[in-house]
């Protein structure tokens, strides 16, 4: 199936899963996860009408958005950031979806040119607490809010989560139910709106439980190789 007719498709599940689980039609956002797919990709993609592309490695990214520079694109960094690749990301990007440490957000903050916009940041949550895993524990968002909001090359939107795969749907709706509740209880500190979760195998539960950004890169582009 081709890249446009996947995207149709994707449209049409968020828009019939906002229809269902009562959100307003078109409320849910669409980031397309490009990571590992060619710049012909991306391009067919964008002639199917979209905008708003996350990727998760910096060397990959580069030359890829350097290709793509005459579109108008939005690009999102959504990977594990790097202390050495933080001067790159905070240059080259509109957004980074995954800041999970207050010296990740300083570092960014002080790398972001004055004649840049604000760089726009999501928080990124370990909601289950797994070791192994990114994102900053529940127990210490408030108080990573409260630092990050003082930095003024930041714009602080929301919360992302990525889940630990969960089959039924009972089991991912209440993830994705505790971590809308995190984000609306700290809306007041950040005057947020930007709740980031669901993926391609459970994006119509993150819909179902409130959020306002599914990312998706296998429904749309199809089974990456795997990343070397
Ligand atoms: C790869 C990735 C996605 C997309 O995953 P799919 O299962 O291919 O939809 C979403 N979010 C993050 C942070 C990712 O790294």
């Amino acid at each position: 199936m081709s890249i446009a007719s996947c995207l149709e498709q994707v449209r049409l599940r968020m828009r019939e899963a906002e229809e269902k689980y009562g959100r307003p039609p078109g409320v849910v956002k669409l980031l397309a996860v490009s990571k590992s797919q060619l710049v012909s990709a991306i391009q067919e993609a964008f002639t199917a009408g979209q905008a708003l592309f996350g990727e998760n490695y910096i060397q990959e990214a580069l030359p890829k958005m350097d290709a793509l520079k005459a579109l108008p694109l939005e690009w999102h960094f959504i990977g594990a950031v790097q202390s050495n690749k933080i001067k790159k990301i905070a240059e080259h990007f509109d957004w980074v979806d995954s800041v999970d440490s207050l010296d990740i957000a300083k570092r960014l903050n002080a790398c972001r040119r004055i004649t840049l916009p604000p760089l726009n940041i999501c928080i990124e949550v370990n909601l289950a607490a797994e070791p192994a895993k990114r994102g900053i524990f529940p127990n210490q968002l408030k108080g990573l809010i409260t630092e990050i909001i003082k930095l003024p090359r930041l714009c602080c939107r929301g919360l992302m989560v990525i889940p630990p795969p969960e089959k039924t749907i009972k089991k991912q709706r209440e993830i994705f139910a505790e971590l809308r509740q995190l984000w609306e209880a700290h809306q007041s500190l950040a005057t947020w709106d930007v709740l980031s979760m669901g993926m391609s195998h459970d994006f119509e539960s993150a819909i179902a439980e409130g959020t306002t950004l599914v990312r998706i890169g296998t429904a749309i582009f199809g089974e990456r190789a795997k990343h070397v």
